[in-house]
């Protein structure tokens, strides 16, 4: 991106550049191979590592772990007991980020003061005050203080000094805190322009590898592997293959076929440099000559939801640097492949990866989405009887809409689901059993286009909260039924667990606690008061947030008005990054959920069934142009709906 604005003529110009941030710079693999030969050649008597795990993220081939072990004095500063921390002889456990204090250079810009959120949990010291106290108990005497949070505002009172004459500091030093913090102002710095060597590089196609390139790449979830060990991470389902808690091996179907596998069937992936094992996925859109496989997975050590799952693609790298830019060259590995034979556990619970003709993941072309935009009439019948599921005397009648063109499915508004609504995460195993409990899920469709090949759509699927819902009139209890505001209303004490309403769903949101799941110390801080934590024997869904719904309204009514449009968010909507998502009160004509489901591209999935559901869905566009029926004959690319495909395997 940076070299084609760099051609354009843009960096400078559209495309401005602060001085670097001093956080978060990484080492190219050349420097690191060279400090590789250092801990070997006995040069590098101590070494500290600071919140990095380098025996995880450099190539198994460069030798980090037996170079450490010839280093004689070794620690580790990290929240996590990690590869690298497990090869260290000091293991110096520091606080999380959110727990510490710290100073944030954004880049030329203002600095900020980042204060902890919450006192650690566990017992923990923030690193600057490790390495503080280090230096006191070494005879040294280290300017600013004891720790670092009285460095940190000496810092602030020298700098407000040389800005000016003496204010009162305590006064602005409350006041930075509370606003997060300035204390330098913007710097305006020299425009960079890129490095010689990186302009011209030769970017001339480079050539194929003999046999098969391997392709490895961060996911969402994992980034380099130091969220591995989150249950919330692990239970993500990967935005592309849909799987979760695993590795797998990316194959074109020709491949699959050549080799004579399919979904889960283990395949074993050799390099010079060594060897992994996972199971396949099969994927048309990667090349035949090309696999892939996610990074981030395993681990040997990182806390029990990391360790042992999955497997690491660096592991097969050769550990060569890119000659140019010094970086590690991730792309181009020829790698062998080879059935095993076995079949391994690829937890993928979409069923299918098309809709069938269903209309439930709409995709349109551009010119047809504007040509539908400009002659589009509003049915007013239609939104009448949508705003109207609900009590004629209540103001409200909440809705949402998805604008599935904005979806990227990255899924943040499924873990900001989990967090808000205490939803438990459940494991590999019983997630291969189709029993999870995640209010939203993700749904990837592909859709044929008339060049042959296809588009994705991403649909986040949650309860519809349908004005005329199947699951109401089936419970025997009343359990779930309808509110005066048009939300489809869960009670957990009276639900008696027949589940009879998750059967009458035609959109399969409802979730039903099969156990007890708990929230031992210190997962039970994370709980929101708001919400009720349920038991085993009762069915759950999205309730549309409805503990902030409340709060607005408790508010509102306190000041006697109603609740203004945008004046609160759903956890999902708040977290969307692409603000795909929209709430609010569908009898409010104005609101901006009102206005977005008049659009041309809004539709309801399974309308034909007449549930009228409260979430409108705007169509995915698309450049490609679609035949005639862009739901009319699909070829399913890849059924999951075998269990064997997404659930458990022999042989492990
Ligand atoms: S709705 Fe937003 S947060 Fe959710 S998957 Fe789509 S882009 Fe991500």
């Amino acid at each position: 991106m940076a070299i084609l604005n760099q051609v354009l003529g843009a960096i400078g110009e559209r495309v401005r550049f602060g001085s670097a941030p001093k956080s978060g710079a990484i080492a190219s693999i050349s420097t690191m191979e060279g400090l590789i030969d250092r801990m070997r050649s006995g040069a590098v008597r101590t070494l500290l590592v600071v919140d990095a795990n380098p025996a995880f993220t450099l190539p198994k081939a460069l030798g980090f772990q037996d170079a450490l072990a010839q280093v004689s004095n070794t620690a580790s500063l990290s929240p996590h007991l990690d590869e690298t921390a497990a090869g260290c002889s000091w293991i110096l456990p520091s606080s999380h980020a959110l727990e510490s204090w710290g100073e944030v250079d954004f880049g030329g810009g203002p600095t900020g003061v980042a204060q902890p959120l919450m006192p650690p949990v566990f017992d923990t010291r923030q690193t600057e005050d490790i390495l503080i106290q280090i230096a006191a108990a070494g005879g040294g005497e280290p300017s600013g203080g004891a720790d670092f949070a009285t460095w940190l505002k000496d810092a602030a009172r020298r700098r407000r000094a040389e800005e000016g004459p003496e204010e009162d500091f305590e006064e602005g030093w409350r006041s930075l805190l509370a606003s997060g913090g300035l204390i330098g102002t913007a710097r305006e710095t020299e425009q960079p322009t890129l490095d010689p060597a990186v302009a011209g590089y030769p970017f001339s196609q480079p050539a194929m590898p003999e046999g098969t390139a391997l392709v490895m790449y961060p996911t969402v979830q994992f980034y380099d592997g130091r969220g591995a060990n989150r249950s919330w991470m692990q239970e993500l389902q990967d935005p592309v293959t849909r799987a979760m808690w695993n590795s797998w091996v990316e194959l074109n179907p020709e491949t699959a076929e050549e080799l004579g596998v399919s979904n889960g069937d283990l395949v074993e992936v050799s390099s010079e440099a060594g060897s992994v094992t996972a199971p396949a996925f099969v994927y048309r859109g990667i090349r035949p000559d090309t696999v892939a496989i996610p990074l981030g997975q395993g681990h040997t050590a990182d806390g029990r939801n990391a360790r042992g799952r999955g497997v690491n693609p660096l592991d097969l790298l050769p550990g060569t640097a890119d000659s140019v830019s010094g970086a590690q060259a991730f792309a181009g590995t020829s790698v062998t492949l080879r059935a095993t034979g076995e079949r391994g556990r690829l937890v993928i619970l979409q069923g299918s990866d098309s809709d069938f003709g269903r209309e439930i993941a709409e995709l349109i072309n551009v010119e047809e989405a504007l040509d539908a935009e400009r002659g589009h009439e509003v049915d007013l019948g239609e939104l009448v009887r949508a705003a109207y599921d609900s009590d004629p005397n209540s103001p409200y009648r909440w809705g949402m809409t998805v604008d599935l063109n904005a979806c990227t499915g990255c899924a943040a508004c499924v873990t900001a689901c989990y967090a808000e609504n205490n939803v438990p995460t459940v494991g590999e195993r019983v997630s291969a059993q189709r029993r999870e409990m995640s209010w939203i899920k993700i749904d990837r469709y592909f859709v044929d286009t008339e060049d042959g090949g296809f588009q994705t759509v991403q649909q986040p699927m949650m309860c519809q909260h349908c004005g005329d819902a199947p699951c109401e009139p089936v419970c025997p209890v009343y359990a779930t039924y309808h509110t005066a505001e048009g939300l489809n209303a869960q009670v957990y004490n009276r639900c008696v667990g027949t589940r009879y309403c998750a059967n009458n769903c035609p959109y399969k949101v409802r979730r039903f606690n099969w156990f007890e799941y708990e929230f031992p110390y210190p997962l039970n801080l994370q709980l929101n008061p708001d919400v009720t934590v349920r038991v085993k024997g009762v069915m759950e869904k999205c309730t549309l947030c409805v503990q902030r719904v409340n709060r607005a309204k408790n508010q509102a009514k306190a000041e006697g008005r109603l609740v203004r449009d945008g004046e609160f968010q759903t956890a999902c909507q708040q977290t969307c990054p692409a603000g795909a998502i929209k709430f609010g009160n569908l009898k409010d004509a104005d609101s901006e959920v009102s206005r977005q489901s008049r659009s041309a591209r809004g539709y309801h999935v399974l309308d034909e069934l007449y549930t009228r559901p409260a979430v409108t869905y705007l169509a995915d566009v698309t450049h490609a142009a679609l035949p005639a029926s862009d739901h009319g004959e699909q070829a399913d690319p890849g059924d999951h709906a075998d269990p064997e495909a997404g659930g458990e395997a022999e042989g492990r």
